[in-house]
């Protein structure tokens, strides 16, 4: 399986990340991918873009060095009724939003299985929602066979984080059973870098090999061909839409 977009990355807009949009976009095309999105961290996390920067991301070219460039965010969950901390003026304005719950934002919690459960069903009917980020942590973990039907009944993407196979090692195992239970219910994933540094940006090493161990099958891919990834953005973005009204 040969990968076309890298999906989740961040910069040094997020103030723990090392390399500037240019340096990313540089590092796609270097790896002739399609496209990138460029999500930086939402406000709850601590060191989080300032107030004007993800409204501000329509500055960007839309086409970068022939890489597709999509303005996106990678919004916490900051409760466990599903609340995001994406602002309405930037959504209206972002073509791609990851949610993710993350520690340092979630960390008065402890939630129960029931209650990362209820999140999650909120989540999916959030419609500003594409991506549903590294839910294989293990501090938060979940109904999985309840819960990713519905993602995919929604229209929200799955991730498989490279990141996790590093960052994560804890989380593996689950995100092996997320993987199998999204091949048994036919629900599309996206696998990405959550890159933090410009060398990071479309290695997808460890997520390939384990898609393959498990036979997973290509077409719930969403970003293993240009054709499938574009199909998605036409029908759950207004990327295109842009585009033609120009
Ligand atoms: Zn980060
Ligand atoms: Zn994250």
């Amino acid at each position: 399986m040969n990968l076309i977009a890298d999906t989740h990355m961040h910069t040094v807009a997020s103030t723990h990340a090392y390399s500037t949009v240019q340096e990313m976009v540089h590092a796609a095309a270097q790896r002739k991918l399609y496209a990138v999105a460029i999500t930086d961290h939402g406000y709850r996390m601590p060191g989080s873009p300032g107030a004007w920067y993800f409204k501000n991301m329509t500055t960007l070219p839309r086409v970068l060095e022939g890489v597709l460039v999509l303005r996106g965010e990678e919004a916490n969950v900051v409760d466990f009724e599903g609340n995001l901390d994406l602002l309405e003026k930037d959504a209206k304005v972002l073509d791609w939003v990851v949610a993710s719950m993350h520690h340092p934002v979630l960390k008065d919690f402890a939630p129960t299985p029931d209650e990362v459960t209820h999140a999650w069903l909120n989540v999916a009917k959030d419609p500003n929602v594409n991506v549903i980020g590294h839910c294989g942590t293990e501090e938060y973990r979940f109904d999985y066979e309840r819960v990713l039907p519905e993602f995919g009944r929604q229209g929200k993407l799955v991730e498989l984080n490279e990141e996790t196979f590093t960052g994560r090692p804890g989380s593996v195992q689950n995100c092996v059973r997320i993987m199998k239970l999204c091949k048994k219910h036919g629900v599309p994933v996206i696998v990405d870098s959550d890159a933090h540094f410009s060398t990071l940006v479309g290695h997808f090493e460890h997520s390939l090999k384990l898609l393959k161990e498990i036979e997973f099958p290509e077409e719930l891919v969403v970003n293993s061909s240009v054709e499938r990834f574009r199909a998605y953005l036409k029908q759950y973005t207004g990327v295109f839409r842009e585009q033609t009204s120009d």
